[in-house]
């Protein structure tokens, strides 16, 4: 069997005293889509940014490639192959459009590559293109998730961390994002671990899921069976036909299974 990609395990994070991830073990093998669902406050984003060595981990490890990088510090994670897409984009408001893919790709000694995968972005969205010189701050938010995403691209990574991407997006925009998701990861086989609280689109895009309740994991499965789960349907997926049986479940909250 060969190794996960990815593996955390059993990993603590905090801030000061409170403890936002409480003993969660994951794995993402290579070129799969992993989401994180949760509600809000749930710790998805601490574990991005546990992962991304934003975060130290109080507890457990991390490892990439069979690594462990748990405290080697995000300069050297993004070295290694991780790119982290955080909440809110967090593009640089004061560059150009250009001038944000290239701080991506500042790791980066291959002066081809770069062109060659600016020209990609730019086709995955050619909107980018239009706007190449235009200050990042002025553009739409759906606009600089998009640059987010680009950039993270020109990092030239094996693996994206994506925290949100629906945040704050149209229906429309939102499927237009998770669609070049699915081209990256398919095209260029970047493994991706996505974070969301769209329920719906991730399950449709990813391979595998957990949930993640108060810093916990408490379920894990392949998204097709975690479609089928009354739990998911009533309460991530919003069927509220599906069934009495999961609102008992919700309201014990220790019998997630
Ligand atoms: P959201 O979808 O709202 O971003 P999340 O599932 O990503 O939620 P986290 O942002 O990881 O959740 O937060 C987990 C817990 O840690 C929450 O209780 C949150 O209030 C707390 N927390 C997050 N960031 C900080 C911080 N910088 N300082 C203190 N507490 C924090």
């Amino acid at each position: 069997m060969t190794a996960p990609l990815l593996a955390l395990s059993n990993i603590e994070s905090v801030y000061g005293p409170i403890k936002a991830i409480r003993g969660v073990s994951l794995s993402v093998d290579k070129g799969q889509i992993v989401t994180v669902l949760g509600a809000n406050g749930a710790g998805k984003s601490t574990i991005l940014k546990t992962i991304s060595g934003i975060l130290e981990p109080r507890k457990g490890s991390v490892q990439f490639r069979g690594e462990d990088i748990s405290n080697v510090g995000p300069a050297n994670i993004v070295r290694r192959g991780i790119s982290h897409v955080p909440e809110g984009r967090e593009v640089f408001p004061l560059l150009t459009v250009h001038e944000n893919l290239l701080m991506g790709a500042y790791t980066r000694r291959d002066r081809d590559g770069v062109a060659c995968d600016t020209e990609v972005v730019y086709s995955y969205f050619p909107i980018l293109k239009e706007r190449t010189s235009q200050l990042a701050g002025l553009l739409s938010g759906g606009q600089q998730q998009m640059l987010a995403l680009s950039r993270a691209i020109l990092a030239g990574p094996e693996l994206i961390l994506l925290d949100e991407p629906s945040l704050g997006l149209s229906p429309r925009l939102t499927r237009e994002i998770f669609e070049i998701v699915v081209r990256i990861n398919r095209e260029r086989g970047t493994t991706i671990l996505l974070v969301e609280q769209n329920a719906n689109m991730a399950l449709n895009v990813a391979d595998h899921g957990y949930i993640l309740e108060n810093g916990r994991i408490v379920m894990e499965d392949s998204c097709e069976r975690l479609r089928e789960k009354d739990d998911i349907k009533e309460f991530y997926l919003g069927m509220k036909d599906a069934g009495a049986r999961g609102e008992r479940r919700w309201k014990k909250r220790k019998t997630w299974r």
